[in-house]
This record gives C-alpha cells, structure tokens and sequence, in this order.
C-alpha cells in the first residue's frame, strides 16, 4: 500500500511508516494513493459475512500484500471482538450501535486495530515500543484497552489530575501490565506539551523507540470504514442509505467516504454537530472558519479546527461543490439536543447518549428538507458514559453494562508528578 501527504501528493510511505510515524513531517495527513473499488462478488457474500471477514476483504483491497493474509486475518480477528449491531426504530430510522466495545465507544475499533497493526510492525523488533498518549479522556481509555497485553509495546497514558471523570480515569489506571498512567498535576495543555517535548528530545530517543498513537493515525481511520459495510449488511435488501454521523475530528465521517469510494451503495452523508459548527458553515458558506472549540454535553465533538477537514478537502479535490453533492451538514445547540434525547425516548423508547442525539436531531431536519430515505445514525457512544446528563434529561435510570460497572470495584495505580519535562524523563528512562 502506498500512501502520500495531502501536503505532498509526489512522495510516497508504505503503510508501515505511516501507521508508525502517524503524521508526515509536513504536517500533513497520510491518505491511500489509490482507493480500490471492491468487486460485485464481496458485495453478494457480505449478507453471509461477519464484521471480521468484512475488515479483513476490505483491508485486504486497501493494503494490497503489504502484510500477509494469515497475519491480516489474526489482526482483523484480535481487534473486531465485539459486535456492531442495527437497532431499527421505524421504516425509515435506523441505529448503528458502536458502543459495545470495552470503553463504550466506537473509539475502540480504530484503537483496537492500530493496537494490533503497530504489534504486526513492531514484531522484529529487539526493542520494546514506547507509546505515549496525552489525554483529556475519552482516547486514553480507548487506547489503553486497545493496546493492553500487546506484547512489545509499553503504553504511557499522562492524564491531567482532577480534570477526568472517575469512570475515565478508572479506565486509564487500573489495567496495569503494559499500560502505565502518569497522573500529571496540571491540565490537559501541560500533558501534551510533555508529550511533544518528549518527542523531540535526543536523549530520549536514543535510549527508547517511541511513537504516538494520534487520533489521526491511518491505522484509526481504516477500520472505521469496517462498519459502514456491517451496517448495510443488516438493513432490507436493495437499500441505499444516508448515513448520519455525529462529527468532531470527521474521521468517522471520512471513514463512510471511503467506505463509499470502495463501492458502498450510500446515497447520501449527513454530518451532525454541536455548537461547534465550522463544517455546517462551510457547507452553507463555502467558507471554512476554524476557531476555538466551545464547551457543549456532547464534548466528545468539541472541536474547532476538526483534523481530518483536510483529508475530506483532498478526497472532494479542494472543490466545495463536490463536497455538498455528498455532504449536508447540520448543528444543534444543548437545549435541542436534549429535545432531541427526550422525543426519540418517548416515541421509541429507545436511550441516545448526547452525541447519538445530535445525529438524531440532524436527521430529522434532513428529513424535512429532503423528504424520505432510510437513515442509519451511527451512535458513537453508549449512554450510561454520559450518565448524568443522560439520566437528568430524560428522569429515567440508566442502565450501566457489567463492562462498565466493574471499573468502579478496581484499584487505581497512577504514578503522579508534577508537570515538569525532568520528571517525565526520568520517569521514562528509569522505568525500562
Ligand atoms: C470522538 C467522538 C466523536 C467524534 O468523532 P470524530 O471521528 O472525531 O468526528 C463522536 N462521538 C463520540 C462519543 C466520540 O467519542
């Protein structure tokens, strides 16, 4: 497999270094050089197949021999270990529930299968591999389960102390193994700029292989487009969908353009975002105004400047009209997001997290304007991580998977320290 920069578009990686570097030293993002178009037969086989086969076809298409077919088999198998499964509320509402991995959001599929795909590269290696994660939450918990008892790779997680809820930092502290968490006396700002000094600091890399296990890693994004595929699987024969996705970064979304490219009959994307809506104004617009992230209850999609803009702009050629032909883009603010929570409860019965809600929203406004199709709204997260809001906005229990309700009885172990980048190396350089 070949990959350029889209800063770049002359200079080719193999899959190996993009997965292991995560980001071009442009500044750029890794994007395939070709998508392959997926053939009839996969198509008439996908009924029969389970999300496994699915992202061992499809990535098989995508890396073209780069790593052997039994070795790809053992990694599609290792990360896909939990279900995707199709809720259907009416003849027209569907939801993809991508919650039922161990940190409770689709998170887990792109953590799971680069976990797995750095192991694969990693495996000649004499030395051990060192990732190191700065979190604000959500992506700690979710790289931590998905590089946990990985062997040759050690995994640092630097949260900011105070700043995570209990359940997260329950997620970040207490797998112990491979998974270290340093518990920074600071804020989240502090953990990444540690993390960054880290990375280019002569010493550190002369003693450790260290790498990044960044949200807009190559290996995040691939699988993603798995469940697109597992999603049309399961709804009546002969359906093109609109997929409603709930937006931050737009990976997931970049993820069922891809997935589209290969062949999947899609009939349309809608991207669904908070208050924090520079997507929704440049479909409007054609003007793209980045600007600082604001606070919301969905805060998983608290983004002002979302990093995979760019490999959408290179997928669409830079040209806004394309980008609308495929694309339509709505906001909600809190209020009608919990508007939203509590109509789709009372008339389905059926509980969204805050994320998953503002999908719901969104469709219901495509639907208005564009009459009727079948939509699938992909919740990115299960309600009880969001419990509070959850259960203040609709006045029910929420119900809290054993997954989940086991943290809690687990011990936490966390080295602290203060934020100071001597600590961190010495920390770093005496723990290996
Ligand atoms: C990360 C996240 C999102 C946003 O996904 P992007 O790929 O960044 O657009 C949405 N919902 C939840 C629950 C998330 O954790």
């Amino acid at each position: 497999m070949k990959l350029y920069s889209t800063k770049n578009k002359s200079r080719y990686v193999s899959l190996k270094e993009a997965v292991m570097k995560g980001l071009p030293e442009d500044n750029g993002l890794y994007m395939p050089e070709t998508i392959p178009q997926l053939p009839e037969s996969f198509f008439t086989a996908l009924r029969q197949m389970k999300l496994p086969d699915i992202g061992y076809e499809v990535s098989k298409a995508l890396f073209q021999g780069e790593i052997p077919d039994s070795e790809l088999r053992n990694i599609v198998t290792k990360a896909l270990t939990f279900p995707a499964p199709l809720v259907k509320l009416n003849e027209s509402t569907y939801i993809l529930e991508l919650f039922h991995g161990p940190s409770l959001a689709f998170k887990d599929f792109g953590a799971r299968f680069m976990a797995q795909l750095m192991s694969y590269f990693n495996r000649n290696e004499d030395k051990e591999l060192t990732i190191l994660v700065a979190t604000s939450g959500d992506t700690g918990g979710a790289v931590a389960a998905g590089f946990h008892n990985t062997p040759g790779i050690n995994v640092v997680i630097l949260y900011p102390s105070g700043k995570v809820s209990e359940l997260q930092e329950k997620q970040l502290t207490t797998l112990g193994g491979n998974v270290k968490a340093l518990e920074v006396l600071g804020t989240f700002d502090d953990c990444q700029a540690l993390v960054k000094q880290a990375f280019l600091d002569k010493e550190l890399n002369q003693n450790l292989r260290l790498s990044s296990a960044n949200s807009i890693n190559i290996a995040r994004l691939i699988p993603q487009s798995f469940y697109y595929f597992e999603a049309w699987k399961q709804l009546p024969e002969g359906t093109r969908p609109v997929f409603v996705v709930p937006s931050g970064n737009f990976g997931n979304l970049t993820a069922g353009v891809l997935a589209k490219r290969m062949g999947l009959p899609v009939e349309h994307f809608v991207a669904a975002t908070n208050v924090n809506d520079v997507v929704p104004e440049y479909v409007k617009t054609g003007k793209y105004t980045p600007r600082p992230s604001v606070q919301t209850i969905s805060n998983a999609m608290d983004v002002g400047n979302p990093s995979n803009f760019e490999r959408l702009q290179d997928i669409f050629s830079f040209t806004w009209n394309r980008f609308v032909d495929e694309i339509s883009a709505y906001s909600l603010n809190d209020d009608e997001t919990r508007a939203q929570m509590r109509e789709c409860y009372e008339s389905y019965n059926y509980i969204l997290d805050p994320h998953g809600s503002v999908g719901y929203g969104a469709w219901k406004r495509y639907t208005r304007e564009n009459g009727s199709s079948v939509g699938v709204i992909l919740e990115t997260a299960h309600p009880s991580k969001f419990i509070d809001e959850v259960e203040s906005t609709l006045k029910t229990e929420v119900e809290i998977p054993d997954r989940l309700a086991n943290l809690r009885e687990r011990t936490k172990k966390a080295v602290q320290m203060t934020p100071t980048f001597k600590n961190l190396k010495d920390y770093l350089l005496g723990s290996h």
